[in-house]
């Protein structure tokens, strides 16, 4: 007989937990699994929004992840390959909170989970959701493999927080194609460099065929994230100061800063394939942050949208179940509660997600994009 839960959440990681940590301050419990086993490695620039802190504020762990946090970043400075460099400012992302922060995701998510289980909230890690559900008389019957065993598990109520990798989907059903997208290799140093010690600033730099960013983080280290073609892959094998050179290094502005770098955690890498960007259609399921849409690294918010739409998710359940909804219109109002927080930003990243992979296009169109840059900022917001 499965195991019954009033709420499942699968994947413990950002938006799991916002969403989990908000459903108990509408007083409804949740179970969240999570196959991993935390601390565990995750690629990511590490670079925590503006609207990171309103949400981490009400989720009552604003002021831990502080206290571990690099900052604040007032600004986001984007060199293209050729011409002057343009900054963006935090101002025109969020002027109530202009700034963001630094950490390292094990730290992140590591406080995050503590926290949710001071809270009181039910995480099982090593925990792997296995990808096909079942839907009997409106509940939703998964199968779990908890450290070798295998378990089920019954709700009403399924959120998939599994990331951008998610591949859960109805029995019988496998998940709506999205439009294949290229694959992506990510890569992510952690350096010393003393140019950068004291450095205040996100800089992100585009360099043919891929964009990378040096943001900085407590004890004066740097990470320095890329997301580039997999034309980039033979390289990895490079000792580290000639990738860094073949890669974000071909920027000029970036080798200026990384020359002299020195690695102090071991490499990092990823292929970012199957990213559910912009245009996907998932709608089995009600899926927050990146389960739901993957926002490109280059925006910074991947994480922020992650906290903000378990939290979304979370209000938008509470207020269905007091009103007596169904699951499917609990999701239906997510999805247009969804498409108001974030569609501006959606339609902005579509119109300019092209231009990040071509120097041609940058040539043309960053000269136009700059004037006007607090406008769009303001659009995206
Ligand atoms: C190269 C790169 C750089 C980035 N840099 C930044 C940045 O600087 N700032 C920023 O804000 N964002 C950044 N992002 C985006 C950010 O990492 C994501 O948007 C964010 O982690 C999404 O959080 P999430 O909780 O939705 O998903 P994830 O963080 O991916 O978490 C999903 C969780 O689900 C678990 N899981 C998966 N499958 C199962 C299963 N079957 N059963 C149980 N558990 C499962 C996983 O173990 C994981 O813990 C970057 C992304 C990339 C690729």
């Amino acid at each position: 007989m499965p195991e019954q839960v009033p709420i499942l959440v699968c994947g413990g990681s950002l938006a799991g937990l916002s969403a989990a940590l908000s459903l108990k301050r509408f007083g409804l419990d949740a179970l969240v699994l999570e196959k991993a086993c935390f601390p565990r490695p995750k690629l990511c620039g590490e670079f925590l929004g503006p609207d990171s802190f309103a949400v981490l504020e009400r989720l009552g762990v604003l002021e831990p992840i502080e206290q571990h946090a690099a900052g604040p970043i007032a600004e986001s400075v984007f060199y293209p390959m050729t011409g002057a460099a343009f900054t963006v400012k935090m101002q025109w992302l969020n002027p109530k909170r202009p700034y963001g922060l630094g950490i390292s995701r094990d730290v992140l998510d590591t406080l995050l989970m503590a926290h949710a289980r001071q809270q009181g909230i039910a995480i099982i890690e090593q925990a792997k959701v296995l990808p096909e559900v079942r839907r009997e008389n409106g509940h939703f019957i998964v199968e779990v493999v908890i450290q070798g065993q295998r378990r089920q598990f019954e709700t009403p109520i399924l959120i998939d927080a599994s990331g951008r990798y998610s591949g859960l989907h109805l029995s019988g059903k496998a998940k709506s194609p999205s439009k294949p997208q290229p694959k992506r290799l990510g890569i992510r140093f952690k350096v010393h460099t003393p140019t950068l010690a004291k450095d205040q600033a996100l800089r992100m730099f585009l360099f043919p065929q891929g964009y990378g960013g040096i943001q900085p983080l407590p004890g004066g280290v740097s990470n320095v994230c890329m997301l580039t073609g997999q034309a980039y892959s033979p390289m990895l094998q490079r000792p580290f100061t000639d990738l860094i050179r073949e890669t974000i290094g071909q920027n000029p502005q970036a080798w200026e800063r990384l020359a002299d770098a020195s690695l102090v955690e071991p490499m990092q890498t990823t292929v970012a394939s199957n990213m559910n960007l912009p245009g996907a259609s998932l709608d089995e399921f009600l899926r927050i942050g990146d389960a739901m849409m993957t926002l490109d690294p280059v925006t910074g918010s991947g994480m922020s949208v992650a906290l903000q739409t378990g939290e979304l998710a979370a209000a938008v359940i509470a207020a269905g179940l007091r009103q007596g909804h169904r699951y499917d219109q609990i999701r239906a109002a997510y999805h247009r509660e969804y498409h108001c927080l974030l569609g501006n930003r959606i339609r902005v990243l579509k119109l300019f997600r092209p231009v990040l992979f071509s120097p041609a296009l940058q040539r043309v169109c960053l000269p136009f994009v700059k004037p006007v840059l607090p406008i769009v900022a303001r659009i995206f917001r």
